[in-house]
């Protein structure tokens, strides 16, 4: 059977000499920066955007595109950026990193960009772990999930439940910010969510934000079938879609009032 060519095609922006991928079979990191060449291509960006990249698996991405790239380590691509786009304020400027970079080490750097409303595109993948170093424990681990560091199950007394960032980040940045998630099982949603955020990096010179459910067969264990359906449970913990009101609550909703 003779299948489409577009199934296979690759996005024009992709530096070919980066294959085969340094990925491992099945990621879904090289399904996501597939995705993002894609809109790249579509907006015609190439020659304007900058990409960050943190330490972990997703500087596996160093030379997967035709741009330039910045590798930075342990959380740092955030104020990297940030510093980046101060400096060259023409520029796209786009960071990707884990969810251990940006929600354990990096949380900070985080925060506190979205909190200033810099014209940057965040973008976390959360694949529930630590990947690069073999699978450990980190804060979006769910609730008795077995990793190498908690090979009892997370244990939620100790360590915390799931962790939500997008949700986090929506109470400090600007009503007008662009906060999504999406997952790499909806790849339509997914470049959509994408070139969102891009936009509003562009067009209103906002921090926009996005937290990526992905997969890690390896660390995970897991065959296709599997990792999906470890998805799919992800999904129902971590909810996708935009968060395009704001949900800041007015500080003093917040306290009780006692009379
Ligand atoms: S360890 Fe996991 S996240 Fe890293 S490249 Fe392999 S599958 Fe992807």
């Amino acid at each position: 059977m003779k299948l489409p060519d577009e199934k296979f095609a690759m996005p024009k922006c992709l530096n070919p000499a980066s294959k085969p991928s340094l990925f491992c079979p099945g990621c879904g990191q090289s399904i996501i920066l597939k995705h993002l060449g894609f809109v790249i291509d579509e907006m015609d960006i190439k020659d304007k955007v900058t990409l960050g990249i943190d330490i972990g698996c997703s500087l596996l991405a160093w030379d997967y595109y035709n741009f330039d790239i910045i590798q930075t380590h342990h959380g740092r691509t955030t104020p990297v950026i940030v510093g980046y786009k101060m400096a060259r304020d023409k520029r796209i400027a786009i960071a990707v990193m884990g969810d251990g970079g940006a929600y354990a080490i990096g949380l900070q750097s985080l925060i506190h960009a979205a909190f200033r409303n810099n014209p940057i595109t965040a973008i976390v993948i959360n694949n529930t772990e630590y990947s690069m170093t073999g699978g450990q424990m980190a804060p979006t681990t769910l609730p008795k999930e077995i990793t190498t560091s908690s090979p009892a199950g997370k244990d939620e007394k100790l360590f915390g439940g799931a962790f939500y960032g997008p949700e986090l980040l929506r109470q400090v940045a600007r009503s007008d910010a662009y906060i999504a998630r999406a997952s790499v099982s909806n790849p339509t949603m997914l470049e959509r969510i994408l070139s969102r955020a891009i936009k509003s990096q562009v067009e209103k010179n906002n921090f926009s934000f996005i937290e990526i459910l992905s997969i890690c067969p390896t660390n995970w264990k897991t065959n296709a079938r599997e990792s999906f359906e470890f998805l799919t449970k992800m999904e129902k913990i971590y909810p996708i879609g935009e968060m395009t009101k704001s949900s800041r609550a007015k500080s003093r909703d917040l306290w009780e009032q006692k009379k």
